[in-house]
């Protein structure tokens, strides 16, 4: 007889909770689109949304994440309430997620970095570069007191594109916007690649975001400055990046700003502490649950929704609700 292990108890344990506790669900994604190279695999199909929200309109009631945030506080969260949310603010929102999102009459949460508007994510600068190099020559980058090193001279045979872009991702993550900023042109430099195409991975512009706040369907949120790893910050770093980002998306839309999501979901006790501090009313974190009725509202749970057909979205969210 095989004894089920420790995760496989907690799932049980937390299914037949669902059947007793009223619970929500929030769902969480980067943006809608069809990339040639998608290796964070950040981008959902607009084929595949649009079957998903198909299976929300049969099956789900959606609401907007602060009336889910609300409805958890009153402890009387409704029948198979589910919320949906968008990190980052790629421009291609505008152009794809929200007709169709409009189209199914579903309202949404999207949680801009506002030291991106109008620019290309590292990551995307990342993927696209990597995307150009050479991955057999060796390659090193100077930051933050440490350095990159890449030599596939020393082990050949396992050091291909992918490899290299996860190990440059590991390495710049946790750096500072400038430091990250240097190590790409470092990387450009040294690799000898010129991009001269505009980029198709741009964040949405001040422009874009005072025209997506006056849809009634859509919220807006923070997604910090620089989308650094909160927890890694200083105290007064992290209330400069929460902070400066609600000033400048309550300026661009003229609304009040409740809601935040952490990125790369890092957050520690005193960042959830902070956001709190700061006048949200509700965040985001990254962890796979159900919100419950003693969910911290400051740290909510979302469950990342892969590209995926209709039929295998409807069993995922049905495993959840
Ligand atoms: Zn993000």
């Amino acid at each position: 007889m095989r004894i089920p292990g420790r995760k496989a108890l907690l799932h049980s344990a937390r299914l037949v909770r669902s059947k007793l506790v009223k619970h929500g669900l929030i769902l969480g994604y980067h943006r809608i689109n069809r990339l040639s190279w998608d290796p964070f695999r950040l981008a959902v199909s607009p084929e595949s949304f649009a079957q998903q929200l198909e299976v929300l309109q049969k099956h789900a009631n959606v609401l907007p994440l602060h009336e889910l945030a609300e409805a958890r506080a009153s402890g009387d969260i409704p029948p198979r309430s589910i919320a949906i949310t968008f990190d980052d603010g790629y421009a291609d929102h505008l152009s794809v997620a929200q007709p169709l999102l409009e189209h199914a009459g579903l309202p949404s949460t999207i949680f801009i970095s506002t030291g991106y508007l109008g620019r290309e994510f590292w990551w995307d600068t990342l993927t696209s570069l990597v995307s150009s190099i050479d991955p057999a020559n060796p390659l090193s980058v100077d930051a933050g007191g440490s350095k990159f090193e890449w030599r596939p001279e020393s082990e050949p045979g396992i050091h291909g594109r992918s490899t290299l872009l996860a190990s440059l991702h590991k390495f710049l993550m946790p750096l500072s916007a400038d430091e990250c900023l240097d190590s790409l042109k470092q990387l450009a430099e040294s690799s000898g690649v010129i991009r001269t195409e505009k980029s198709d991975n741009l964040a949405m512009t001040e422009l874009e975001v005072i025209q997506l706040a006056s849809d009634d369907l859509t919220t807006i949120g923070c997604h910090t400055v620089s989308h650094p790893m909160l927890a890694r910050l200083e105290p007064g770093q992290q209330r400069s990046e929460v902070m400066q980002s609600k000033q400048t998306l309550e300026a661009l839309t003229g609304h009040s700003v409740n809601g935040f999501s952490f990125p790369y979901g890092s957050q520690s006790r005193s960042s959830v502490q902070l956001v709190e501090e700061c006048g949200f009313t509700h965040a985001c974190a990254s962890h796979n649950d159900v919100v419950w009725r003693n969910s911290n509202p400051f740290c909510l749970p979302r469950i990342w929704i892969p590209d995926c057909t209709g039929n295998t979205f409807h069993k995922l969210i049905r495993r959840w609700l």
